[in-house]
């Protein structure tokens, strides 16, 4: 074992439909233990983790939910290395959602529960399964009760001019209610924009990109002198670019046009927008971005459904270049599908040979399963493929957060 084991954090990420876990060190970025539990609310959960190196992989059961998922993590991967264990100094929780009151990362006390409790709505499939998270973690490690701290996906947009952040209806919707502009995936957008400013060894306040983190979910941030002037999820994580299961941007009467021609009610709506659309929607077979890397070609179903993605991100991307004050920096891909898919990238920047991108087919095709790196022609635009680490990201807030108190 390790001697120089010390001051690790326990990261807890519970998404909708998965959870992703870590142990890791936050000055010298060591991992411990890094897993995930897939297919929540599925025939077949599986959990996947790798402990000092050696991978493991089992089935936990049927339609496991977020707390028996989470104890199986407690219970049966956590006790596996109890020195890792004792040198635990916090717990950092991802929550989506920070709604109007919480503006940045945070040690959590049980108004802060509340507070995460009041914005379910602007996040309804993911403040309540974070929620879970923290509670368990509280209750079954009573002596880091105090440590658990919430990182959260809206933080990263608090400074977006209301320009951008507010929606052009009666302002009072916004005033009294709340209802704005808010982003998601902000641990990511903010991870790679640091990663790239190191690169390219520009200060982050003089930074201007535009960051796309394509996962399940996706979504586009223009970062502007460091600070993020807009991004493409809004009130909550469903506007914006086409997602595996969300629609990402429609036209609003579509739902009434559901509910008045359709019959279909708000339930049903909600749950057809963000559990039955995107790429499953389009497709009727998959969300998953292997299935249409590997049938582009072949079948007609997969090459709409694909075409339609990368035609809304390229619109987002133009967009956002008029946000740049006469200078981009760079463009990034990241997440599951930013990190792993030549296709996506290509499709996009040839949608975007006007505005100077040019990709070097080498270097995309090369830069993939966690490479990180340049992938235009030294005649473009830079675009670079950046691996985010949200787990990361989250444990070096958590231990900011902690040391300062
Ligand atoms: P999230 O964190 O939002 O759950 P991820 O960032 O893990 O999502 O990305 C998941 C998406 O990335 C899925 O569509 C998956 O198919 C795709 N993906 C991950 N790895 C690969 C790969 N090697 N090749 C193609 N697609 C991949």
């Amino acid at each position: 074992m390790d001697k120089k084991l010390k001051n690790l954090i326990f990261v807890l990420n519970c998404g909708s439909s998965s959870i992703k876990f870590a142990i890791l060190n936050p000055n010298n970025e060591k991992k411990y233990l890094s897993g995930v539990v897939e297919c929540l609310f599925l025939s077949e959960t599986y959990i996947t983790w790798q402990f000092l190196g050696i991978k493991y992989k089992k089935k936990i059961g049927s339609n496991i939910n977020h707390q028996e998922a989470v104890n199986f993590i407690i219970d049966q991967v956590l006790p596996q290395e109890k020195d890792i264990f004792k040198n635990l100094i916090g717990i950092g929780h991802r929550v989506v959602h920070g709604g109007t009151k919480i503006k940045k990362t945070t040690l959590i006390d049980n108004n802060i529960i509340q507070y995460i409790e009041d914005a379910v709505s602007f996040a309804p499939l993911h403040n309540p399964a974070n929620l879970i998270g923290i509670k368990i973690m509280i209750e079954k490690y009573p002596s880091l009760a105090k440590k658990n701290v919430a990182v959260f996906d809206t933080s990263f947009y608090q400074d977006m001019p209301e320009t951008s952040f507010l929606y052009a209806i009666p302002y009072n919707f916004y005033k009294e209610h709340g209802i704005r502009r808010y982003g998601a995936h902000g641990t990511s957008h903010n991870y790679v924009a640091h990663k790239t400013s190191i690169i390219l060894n520009k200060k982050f306040s003089s930074l201007n990109i535009i960051t796309c983190h394509l996962g399940n979910g996706a979504s586009v941030s223009a970062i502007c002198n460091g600070i993020c002037v807009d991004t493409s999820m809004g009130l909550t994580p469903l506007e914006g670019l086409v997602m595996g299961t969300r629609s990402g941007d429609l036209d609003p009467s579509i739902i009434f046009f559901m509910n008045k021609q359709l019959n279909l009610n708000i339930d049903e709506i909600e749950m057809i927008l963000n559990k039955k659309s995107g790429l499953l929607g389009l497709s009727g077979i998959s969300s998953d971005f292997r299935y249409f890397e590997k049938n582009y070609n072949h079948k007609k179903h997969a090459k709409r459904s694909v075409d339609i993605f990368c035609h809304r991100l390229s619109k987002y991307i133009s967009a956002y270049m008029s946000l740049m004050e006469n200078r981009l920096d760079a463009l990034i891909f990241t997440g599951g599908i930013g990190e792993n898919v030549p296709l996506i990238r290509e499709l996009t920047l040839s949608r975007l040979s006007l505005l100077g991108f040019k990709i070097d087919h080498k270097l995309n095709l090369y830069t993939i399963r966690g490479k990180s790196g340049l992938i235009s022609k030294s005649t473009s635009r830079s675009v670079f493929v950046i691996a985010t680490d949200e787990e990361l990201a989250i444990a070096q807030e958590t231990s900011n957060i902690i040391s300062r108190k």
